[in-house]
């Protein structure tokens, strides 16, 4: 059996990992596509200065990623861990309406205001607590939810909307049409034990794009194709026909896509495959630009009420209004850098390091119902989809898991997939 991989993200890299070591113990041969010259796709650090700095993927937490984490620990890079607990100051133009808190960094602001967004925060994170054992949840638009809430309307418009917004780069028009499972995974998955406390995110101290290169560099017998585009996948009588930009073909009998599904319809016969890519074009994707920079633009000028994230909205601008993040570094490695969504923004960083441009999936209730959806065509004619927008919501620990998936459909006995949590079938 020989296997094509399409994309050299996390997703990618973990599938053929997952396969390597099965080279003459069930598959022939496995072969890696990535259009890029680099692999690691969202998974991009850069050196800055001493040390690294995320520009995709960061923050990472054993409690809401244990297939990922399982993963860091087989490869070893579980050392290279260091803590970056998560705090979150949302404004509004220069004001702070919430700062969650961050002993380490700062007191906590005190004052009648400042106590009862907190409160109002509860409110809303219990009710999300709630909820995140429900299936149905899953389907429930996030407004369906916040507008009955017992807080102020203010409150919901100018914080709960915008941190929701921040996590996905949406609009705060998008984000009323959330899954609210989806809206609120990254707050209430790794909710501190004691709400005085900050969630105990961690960063990889070489940047989360180590992973991709460890788990390339323990590739044996997989063929790394980087710098190549795959333009088609043509159906044989018997598997497929991988056909790169530059006209050089492969045949395999099975072809994981592990790119975002916008790239999938045109390398399928439409004709031939139109009930998956009728699927995968429900899947809504926004751009969203990430400049790492060093002048302070979006902290808060309060001292007293930075975090470690802040959150400003966009003037209403092509009729809606944006919420996005800055990260800031200090707190983490000790460098003074920013990391800022700036899509949106205005007033754009002055001292820019680097910038990219990415797409986040949007979470709507379509999305996952679309997941659902392409759960049924999955490893049909030996055609599997992978990538953080496959499962679940945006991240390392869904890049991973779908790559569980799609190898356990392809070779069940595969001998990783055990390493992972995932019990392998003879
Ligand atoms: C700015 C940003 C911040 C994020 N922050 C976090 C975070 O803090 N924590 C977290 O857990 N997740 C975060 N994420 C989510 C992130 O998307 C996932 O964690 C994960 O890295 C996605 O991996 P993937 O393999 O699914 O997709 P990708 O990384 O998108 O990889 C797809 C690959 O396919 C390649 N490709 C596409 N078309 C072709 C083709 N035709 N031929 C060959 N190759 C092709 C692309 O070049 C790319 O390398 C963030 C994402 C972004 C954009």
């Amino acid at each position: 059996m020989r296997v094509g991989i399409i994309g050299g993200g996390i997703s990618g890299l973990t599938a053929a990992w997952l396969l390597d070591d099965s080279i003459g113990a069930g598959v022939d041969g496995v072969t890696l596509f990535e259009r890029g010259h680099r692999l690691g796709g969202h998974a991009e650090s850069v050196p800055t200065g001493d040390g690294f700095a995320d520009l995709g993927a960061q923050h990472l937490a054993p409690k809401a990623f244990p297939t990922h984490t399982r993963l860091l620990r087989w490869l070893g890079l579980d050392e290279e861990t260091i803590p970056s607990p998560l705090s979150v100051t949302v404004l509004s133009g220069r004001k702070p309406l919430l700062v969650t808190p961050h002993p380490e960094l700062r007191p906590q602001p005190e004052g009648e205001e400042a106590n009862a967004s907190l409160r109002h925060l509860g409110t809303f994170l219990s009710r999300a607590a709630e909820l995140e054992n429900d299936p149905n949840a899953w389907r429930l638009p996030t407004e369906d939810v916040v507008e009955p809430l017992d807080v102020p309307d203010p409150f919901k418009q100018e914080v709960l909307y915008p941190l929701m917004a921040s996590f996905v780069g949406c609009s705060l028009e998008q984000t009323r049409g959330l899954s609210l499972r989806a809206a609120v995974a990254f707050l209430v998955r790794n909710a501190p034990a004691d709400p005085t406390q900050p969630p105990p995110w961690t960063n990889l101290r070489s940047g989360v794009e180590r992973l991709a290169t460890t788990l390339s560099g323990q590739l044996r017998n997989t063929r790394l194709r980087t710098g190549t585009e795959v333009i088609r996948v043509r159906p044989l009588e018997h598997g497929h026909e991988i056909v790169e930009g530059s006209g050089d073909t492969h045949r395999v009998d099975h072809v994981v896509f592990a790119t975002p599904p916008w790239r999938v319809p045109d390398m399928l016969d439409e004709r031939a495959d139109s009930e998956t890519t009728r699927i995968l074009r429900r899947f809504r994707f926004v751009r969203a630009v990430v400049g790492l920079h060093r002048d302070p633009t979006y902290l808060s000028s309060a001292r007293e009420c930075r975090s470690t994230n802040t959150v400003t909205v966009s003037e209403p601008h092509e009729g809606a209004r944006w919420a996005e993040t800055s990260t800031w570094y200090r707190p983490i490695t000790g460098d003074e850098l920013f990391k800022s969504w700036i899509t949106h923004q205005r007033r754009q960083p002055t001292e820019l390091v680097a910038a990219r441009e990415y797409h986040h999936p949007v979470p709507t209730v379509d999305h996952i119902a679309a997941q659902s959806e392409l759960e049924r065509v999955q490893g049909r004619s030996g055609k599997h989809f992978a990538g953080s927008w496959t499962v679940d919501v945006d991240s390392q620990e869904s890049a991973v898991r779908s790559a569980c998936l799609a190898v356990r459909r392809i070779l069940p006995s595969a001998p990783r997939l055990t390493v992972l949590g995932e019990p392998a079938r003879q």
